[in-house]
Order: structure tokens, then C-alpha cells, then sequence
């Protein structure tokens, strides 16, 4: 059931009611209700108290390019590498020794040859709660999430019994354990889906996904978005020419495959215009409703009427919630944004830490992967067509259980519900509590860079979070970031995302908070930032506001809703309501 403030929270996003209406209603709330349709408005806007890319002052720092650097940025990043080898020598011995037999591409994400010396990942030795520890003893707080599979950090005790009991009791892997019909049952039950499919990993349930898509309609083509990932798969890689036209994505990769993906512009009525006219063609349509990208992106509104003309030309959405399910609602995005897709696919958190995809959907398509079910005692048949299907480990028992280990406690911390929209303040759910923690987290340290016009904001959703670096690329200065991050305690992930999970304690988020600061510190007093004037952009300038300073906010002093933090969460909702949809 919606809640109030997400009704009203989607009606001032949406633009369907004026300002002085939402003043109006907003004024009539109680302090509680007046807090939730806030969160409720920056959980699905991305937008905090200090609007991202806004800066105080009329000058805004910039990164340094590593084209820029001059004899004491090289000296700074010559001492810091002899601090790093001493820090991590294990690790570092590793890279040469092993570098030759074993692969890995991330291994040269985002390598810079002026720091090459400090590219390298660490190796860890073991991991629990919300840390990691590497082979040279160093202690990490956990940022990375482990790209966003662990909700309850490492070793969670009911996920480690479950596997162990499992490993007791043998790997059979051709037929079926109570657990996983439990598993199934539950996963049904939390996403609202009617049927449920195991895969060996979310590459495999997307590719599982558009065959029944395809299966489902006879048709071809699979319209995606631009900025979005969906696995490994060429069915689903392409990139978008400046004209619109799908082009293979890489080395490797067929033209031929590429021909049947229409990449569209993500959020754009355009997009919706096209899929309308060539519905006769697509197959079905896949999302990743926020990417993982592009957090800052959420456009509900779009969603919604693609839902609409997906369900008018009768061609199946899928939602691939490999990041967002089970991460900021149970359902994902789209238990937030309250849009039920045909099929999701899910992944990552659903697995327990073992590797897993999930497909579930509606009877109509799933029944065409088993050919629906049937009943004893009578000629009841299956009555689908089937397409292929195989895994040898999609079911994997050690996977079943840890998954449904991680079901069940997910369910177990959802009884405690009350008023929730999985951003309330007042909700003891396990979504609200990781997801408002991660907000005022993003707060804080928003409010930090527009204080010292960094040009830095975070994107978050849920407890996923994402470092930004405005108008700039990857460069050497936050390539320097990172390391420093490490070097100041905290483990986060070469690949951007980011998230918070249950085992994070307060004083875990305070020191993550800290070491950003004090990376960013460095670098500033390095002059790795340097001042630009900025150009004001008419449109932007209206937005500009004054962020007064935060003296030492612990979390649990932004927790309390004083009255002038109130004044200011008003006053998020009277600035133009046009910026919540960008
Ligand atoms: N879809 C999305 C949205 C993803 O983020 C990912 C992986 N990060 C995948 C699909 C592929 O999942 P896997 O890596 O398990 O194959």
C-alpha cells in the first residue's frame, strides 16, 4: 500500500500538482509526515539538503589532469608511493609475481601511467562484518559492498551456518532440496512475482529474460537504454552512434547482434516515440530502472509511461534489478517508484555472497521456461511452448542456501514495518534504517564539498552510493582519492558503486566520513584542486543556495530534526519543483 507521503512525494516530481498546493499540503502534515515526504522526495530524486553541483561561491575548484602536473605534484605522488609500498608490500610483491597467468581486466580500470606504481588492488586475506583485512595486516572499513552483493557485510552468521549445513549434508546437484522450493516460495513472495528462476549469474537471467521475451512475442529486436549494464552477453551490448544507430560494442562483439538492440536514450520522451512506432519489431524492452551509473537519474515519470505503452503494445518490460532488488526495497526500483514490470531480473544480494541471477515474472512468461504447471490425477499438461534452458550450478545447493538464508532474514527484518516507504525515519524496517543512514551519510559529506567547492557530489539510492566528479573524467586527482581512502582505512570499489550495509555501526560511517575528508584534505593542500571561475548558468543560478557550515555533525546529531534543518527541508520543497525531474 502507498504510503501518503510517497503519493504526494510522487505527485511533486511528477509536476502534477503546483507549488502552492505541495506548500499547502506540506504545511498540513504532521513533523513526521512532513520529515517522510522529504526523504521520500530525496530518495527519489537523488537531491539532498545541499543540491548536488551547486556551489556557494563564484569559484569552484577543479581536479588536476594529469597532463597539468608539475615538478611538486610529482614529488607528492613519488613520497606517496614509497608510503604505499610500505604500506601494502605483499600485495604489491603479488602483481609482478602474478601477473602473467592470472587475468583480470580490472586490473587496468582506469590506469594512469604517471601513478602506475600505485595501481594495484590489494590482496585481501579475509573479511568479516564491515571490514576487510589484506595480506599485509591493514584493517579496512568495507565500502565496496562487494559490487553490491552483501546487505548484511561479511560472514553474516545465518548465512555461514546455512552454507556450512549445507555442505554437510553433500553437493547433489540433479535433483531438489527443501530448501529451494522454500527459497522460491519466499523470493515470490518479497518481490510480488509469481514464478521464480535460478541462474548461475545475472549475465545468464538477463540472457534468460530477452529469449523469453522474444519466445513470448515472435518478435526480434530488444530496445535498451543507453548508460545501463546488463552483463556480459551480446544480446544485450551495443552502443548508440551520434544518429541513434546500434553499433557492436567492442573487440569481439558482432555487428549482426548489435542489429537486433535498439539503444535509446534513457528518460527521454523520444525513446517512448520510437518504441511506439517500431512495437511491431521489439521484443520486449530491458531497463535498469536507476542505473548504477547514473544513480542521479530517476525517471519515474518515464517509467511509467513506458509502462503504459509496453502494456499497450503488449511487449514485456523487463527490469533488471541486479543492483537495486533486495538493495532498496525488497522488489528493488520498482517497489519505490511502484511500477510492476512483466519480468526482473535479479541478482548480487539474492545469492547470500555465492554466485546467482534470478528471473522472476508473471505466469504468462515464466510457463515458458517449464511449460506452465500441471496437475496429478487428471491429463493436465504442460500448455506453453519452452525455450532453451540449462545451468549445471543454477541450483546449486550451497548457493540455495545461502540465498534462502538471506530471504529469510531480509523477511524477518521487514515484520517490524510501520508507516514504511523504506525512507522513513521512524520505520524500524531493515530498508529505512540502511537507507536513511546512507542519506544522511551522502548529506554530510555533500554538504562538506560544496563547503570547500569541490567539484565532487554523491549520487545515492537506497544504501548504493556513488562518488561524482562534476564536468570532469577519471582523472589522476581522483584516482589519487582512492588510494588516499585506502591509505586512511576504507576499502571502496575501482568500479564507482559503492554501498552501506547492516554491519556498518555509526562509528563505521563517522570514520568513512572522515577519511573522505582527510583524502580530499591532501589533495587540496597538494594542489591537486586548483580555482576556476565558474560560468553561471542562468537556469543554475536560480538554484545556488548558501550552505551554512556543519561543525562536527555526528550521524546521530543530524538524526533529530531540529527546526531549522525543517526550515531547510521546507525550503527543498519551494525551489523549483523543475529540478527534482533533472
Ligand atoms: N545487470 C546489471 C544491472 C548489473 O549491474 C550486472 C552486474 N553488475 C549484471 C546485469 C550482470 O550480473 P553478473 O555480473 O552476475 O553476470
Amino acid at each position: 500500500m502507498q504510503t501518503l507521503d510517497t503519493e504526494i512525494a510522487e505527485k511533486i516530481i511528477s509536476k502534477k500538482i503546483e507549488k502552492k498546493e505541495a506548500m499547502r499540503i506540506f504545511d498540513g502534515l504532521s513533523e513526521t509526515e512532513k520529515q517522510q515526504l522529504i526523504s521520500q522526495i530525496k530518495s527519489l530524486t537523488g537531491i539532498t539538503d545541499v543540491t548536488n553541483g551547486n556551489f556557494s561561491s563564484s569559484k569552484r575548484l577543479k581536479p588536476l589532469d594529469q597532463r597539468d602536473l608539475e615538478d611538486h605534484h610529482r614529488e607528492f605522488i613519488q613520497k606517496l608511493t614509497e608510503k604505499y609500498e610500505k604500506f601494502v608490500p605483499k600485495s604489491k610483491a603479488n602483481v609482478p609475481k602474478h601477473h602473467f597467468h592470472f587475468v583480470d581486466q580490472r586490473r587496468n580500470f582506469h590506469l594512469i601511467k604517471e601513478i602506475k606504481q600505485l595501481h594495484f588492488q590489494v590482496t585481501y586475506e579475509k573479511a568479516e562484518g564491515a571490514y576487510v583485512y589484506d595480506i599485509d595486516g591493514n584493517k579496512y572499513i568495507d565500502i565496496s559492498g562487494d559490487m553490491g552483493v552483501n546487505i548484511f557485510g561479511h560472514k553474516a552468521p545465518m548465512i555461514v551456518d546455512a552454507v556450512k549445513a549445507a555442505l554437510d549434508r553433500g553437493i547433489p546437484l540433479a535433483g531438489y532440496s527443501e530448501t529451494i522450493h522454500n527459497a522460491t516460495q519466499i523470493i515470490s513472495e518479497l518481490t510480488g512475482h509469481d514464478r521464480v528462476l535460478y541462474t548461475q549469474s545475472g549475465t545468464e537471467a538477463v540472457m534468460v529474460a530477452t529469449r523469453i521475451a522474444r519466445a513470448a512475442t515472435n518478435r526480434k529486436k530488444i530496445a535498451l537504454f543507453e548508460g545501463a549494464y546488463h552483463g556480459l552477453s551480446d544480446v544485450v551490448m551495443a552502443m548508440r552512434d551520434m544518429q541513434g544507430n546500434s553499433l557492436a560494442a567492442g573487440p569481439g562483439m558482432l555487428q549482426e547482434f548489435a542489429d537486433q538492440i535498439i539503444v535509446l536514450k534513457y528518460g527521454d520522451e523520444e525513446s517512448l516515440d520510437i518504441i511506439e512506432a517500431r512495437a511491431d519489431e521489439i521484443a520486449g524492452v530491458l531497463v535498469e530502472p536507476v542505473q548504477s551509473r547514473h544513480i542521479y537519474n530517476k525517471p519515474v515519470e518515464f517509467l511509467k509511461e513506458l509502462r503504459n505503452i509496453t502494456i499497450e503494445k503488449d511487449i514485456p518490460l523487463i527490469f533488471d534489478e541486479m543492483i537495486t532488488g533486495f538493495r532498496v526495497s525488497p522488489k528493488g526500483a520498482q517497489g519505490i517508484f511502484n511500477i510492476t514490470p512483466d519480468i526482473s531480473t535479479y541478482g548480487k544480494i539474492p545469492g547470500g555472497g555465492l554466485p546467482t541471477g534470478l528471473v522472476a515474472g508473471s505466469q504468462k512468461y515464466m510457463d515458458l521456461i517449464d511449460g506452465g504447471t500441471w496437475e496429478f490425477n487428471d491429463d493436465s499438461m504442460p500448455k506453453s511452448k519452452r525455450v532453451g534452458m540449462g545451468g549445471t550450478h543454477s541450483q546449486n545447493p550451497l548457493k540455495v542456501a545461502s540465498s534462502y538464508a538471506t530471504m529469510k532474514e531480509i523477511k524477518k527484518r521487514l515484520e517490524k514495518r510501520d508507516n514504511c516507504n523504506y525512507y522513513s525515519h521512524t520505520c524500524e524496517c531493515l530498508y529505512c534504517k540502511l537507507n536513511t543512514r546512507t542519506m544522511r551519510m551522502v548529506e554530510e559529506l555533500n554538504q562538506y564539498f560544496v563547503e570547500h567547492n569541490l567539484p565532487i557530489t554523491i549520487d545515492f539510492f537506497g544504501s548504493l552510493f556513488r562518488f561524482r566528479y562534476i564536468d570532469s573524467y577519471w582523472g589522476i586527482t581522483e584516482a589519487l582519492m582512492f588510494i588516499l581512502m585506502r591509505m586512511n582505512g576504507v576499502e571502496t570499489n575501482i568500479q564507482g558503486n559503492c554501498f552501506l550495509t547492516t554491519a556498518h555501526t555509526d562509528e563505521d560511517i563517522r570514520n568513512v566520513i572522515n577519511a573522505v575528508k582527510k583524502s580530499l584534505q591532501t589533495l587540496m593542500d597538494e594542489g591537486f584542486f586548483y580555482e576556476a571561475p565558474v560560468e553561471a548558468k542562468k537556469e543554475e543560478a536560480v538554484f545556488v543556495e548558501t550552505p551554512k557550515p556543519v561543525e562536527n555533525k555526528s550521524i546521530s546529531k543530524i538524526d533529530q530534526t531540529t527546526d531549522s534543518q525543517m526550515q531547510k527541508l521546507k525550503d527543498l520543497l519551494v525551489r523549483d519543483l523543475k529540478r527534482f525531474n533533472q
